[in-house]
């Protein structure tokens, strides 16, 4: 199988070579972890386990409850370091800046011991002293797969299991313009390992939380279109009077079904008044541009950040910036 395109070769080996001499090793991912980063942690943990070494896997914020019961060992995933727990490895998932990995990663970024980054953003800043960083690959997941053979551990079903979890939430079950001829072989490979694919796609697709749908309800409410820019706010004070503070809000790509528009936008407001922005946009239109210009980063199709401010000048800041990459798509196209 060769995928799109690469990691280096080289960087590859030199991870390979760090990963075999070192014996204890701190895994982190994003913040506000999705199915690609706690199903890629959890799968490269259990590889590593698997080659004899001490792993401890962190994340700021623990899995979902959703996410625990759908990916084999993300149960062992922590907010913060053991006591006394030194690594001499660190290796970042799924985030493309330093800042993503939260504030569980900062001493370990700052510490002596050397860091591998591995991501497949577009917008990676490259922070690691290796980066095995493809923007072809349609997961984390997908690109770990490179890793796990090159260091000759086991695909087992549990690993299957993880990654095609991971994959399922990043390509929302293979439909995105990422997917590539490599990513079916890879889910080909990953079904032949144990994987259950159809029924990890109706857990993660075609199912959700009755509270999800309550929440849409909010958000719909104050749906707008104009331009091909399609959008919607989540105010906190109405989320918390109706009990649903910690519910993901996975409105944007639903919004980006509407046929007049080619970006969708969601504003949700954080209990610290911070504003999440999640943006979705149809194949020619990029929202990662904007994202990066906001802090933020991501994808062409899927991207976000998070700001300051009310919602409403929220909405009054990033609106035009989309409108203007809704026309400059349009240009291009
Ligand atoms: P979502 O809308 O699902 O929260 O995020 C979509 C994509 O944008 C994901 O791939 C995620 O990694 C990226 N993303 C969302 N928020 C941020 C952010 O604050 N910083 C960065 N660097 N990426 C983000
Ligand atoms: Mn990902």
């Amino acid at each position: 199988m060769t995928a799109p395109t690469h990691l280096n070769k080289t960087e590859l080996a030199r991870a390979v070579d760090l990963i075999h001499r070192a014996d204890r090793f701190a895994l982190a991912t994003h913040v506000k972890p999705d199915p690609d980063a706690i199903g890629s942690i959890s799968a490269l943990g259990r590889a590593l386990e698997q080659l004899g070494k001490e792993v401890v896997m962190l994340c700021d914020d623990l899995p979902p409850d959703d996410l625990l019961m759908l990916i084999p060992g993300s149960d062992r995933i922590v907010d913060h370091l053991p006591d006394g727990y030194q690594p001499d490895l660190f290796i970042g998932l799924d985030a493309s800046d330093p800042e993503r990995l939260g504030k569980v990663s900062e001493p370990l970024l700052a510490a002596g011991q050397p860091v591998i980054v591995i991501d497949h953003h577009i917008t990676n800043l490259m922070f690691g002293d290796i980066n095995l960083v493809g923007s072809g690959y349609a997961a984390t997941a997908e690109l770990l797969i490179d890793l796990i053979d090159a260091l000759d551990a086991q695909i087992d079903r549990d690993i299957a299991t993880a990654l095609t979890s991971a994959l399922i939430g990043d390509t929302l079950a293979f439909a995105t313009s990422s997917v590539t001829p490599y990513t079916m072989q890879v889910a080909a490979r990953l079904m032949e390992s144990g994987a259950n694919l159809h029924d990890l796609i109706k857990r993660q697709s075609n199912q959700r939380p009755f509270d999800q749908i309550r929440l849409w309800s909010i958000g719909l409410r104050s749906v707008q279109l104009e331009d091909q820019v399609i959008w919607a706010v989540v105010p906190y004070q109405e989320r918390s009077e109706v009990g649903l503070t910690d519910t993901k809000t996975n409105l944007a790509s639903f919004l980006l079904s509407a046929q007049e528009a080619q970006i969708a936008a969601v504003f949700r407001e954080g209990e610290d008044g911070s504003i999440e922005c999640s943006f979705r946009s149809e194949l020619g239109w990029d929202v990662a541009a904007v994202a990066l210009s906001l802090g933020g980063g991501g994808h062409a199709q899927a991207a976000g950040c998070t700001i300051d401010g009310s919602l409403p000048a929220a909405v009054e800041r990033v609106i035009p910036l989309l409108k203007q990459q809704a026309l400059a798509g349009i240009q291009s196209g």
